[in-house]
C-alpha cells in the first residue's frame, strides 16, 4: 500500500528502529513509546486489521510476539508487558496496518488499565447469546 506508512518502514523508505525481522513479521520500536523499548509487530503484507488477517500469518505473528516480548521486557528492564492491538477506529487504531504493540511495563509505573462496570440484570445473558450466535 503506497500511502501506509507501516509499508513504508517495511521497505525502507521510512527509517525505524527494526529489533527482529524475518520473511514475513517486522519489529520496531514505536516512535511514540508509552514506556521505552515499547515495540511494534507487524506483518511485512498489508492487511488492515484482524478481520483481514490471514490464519498462517496471524499464527506466525503471533509466535514472534511470544519470542520478541520477553526480550523486551529484559531490554527495557521492565517487569512485565502489555499485548494490544487496536482493531478498527473505534478502538484507537490509527495506523491501518494489522500491528501489535508491545508495551513493557514497571511495577508502579503510573499506567492505568480501562475501567471496569458491572452487567445489568439479564446483560451478561444476553450479550453471551449474541456473540455465540455469531461465531
Ligand atoms: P495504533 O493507534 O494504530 O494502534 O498505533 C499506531 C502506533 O504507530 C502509535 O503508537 C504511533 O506512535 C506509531 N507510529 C506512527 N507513525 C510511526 C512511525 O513513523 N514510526 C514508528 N516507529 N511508529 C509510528
Ligand atoms: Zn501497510
Amino acid at each position: 500500500m503506497s500511502d501506509c506508512i507501516f509499508c513504508k518502514i517495511i521497505s525502507g523508505d521510512i527509517p525505524s528502529y527494526k529489533i527482529y525481522e524475518d520473511k514475513d513479521v517486522l519489529a520496531f520500536l514505536d516512535i511514540t513509546p508509552v514506556n521505552p523499548g515499547h515495540t511494534l509487530v507487524v506483518a511485512k503484507e498489508h492487511y488492515e486489521n484482524l478481520n483481514d488477517l490471514p490464519e498462517e500469518l496471524t499464527k506466525k505473528i503471533v509466535q514472534a510476539v511470544k519470542k520478541i516480548a520477553p526480550a523486551v521486557v529484559k531490554g527495557a528492564g521492565a517487569d512485565g508487558f502489555n499485548l494490544n492491538l487496536n482493531n478498527g477506529p473505534a478502538a484507537g487504531q490509527v495506523v491501518n496496518h494489522v500491528h501489535f504493540h508491545i508495551v513493557p511495563r514497571k511495577i508502579g509505573d503510573g499506567y492505568e488499565l480501562w475501567p471496569g462496570q458491572e452487567y445489568g440484570e439479564g446483560e451478561a445473558q444476553a450479550v453471551l447469546e449474541k456473540i455465540k450466535n455469531n461465531i
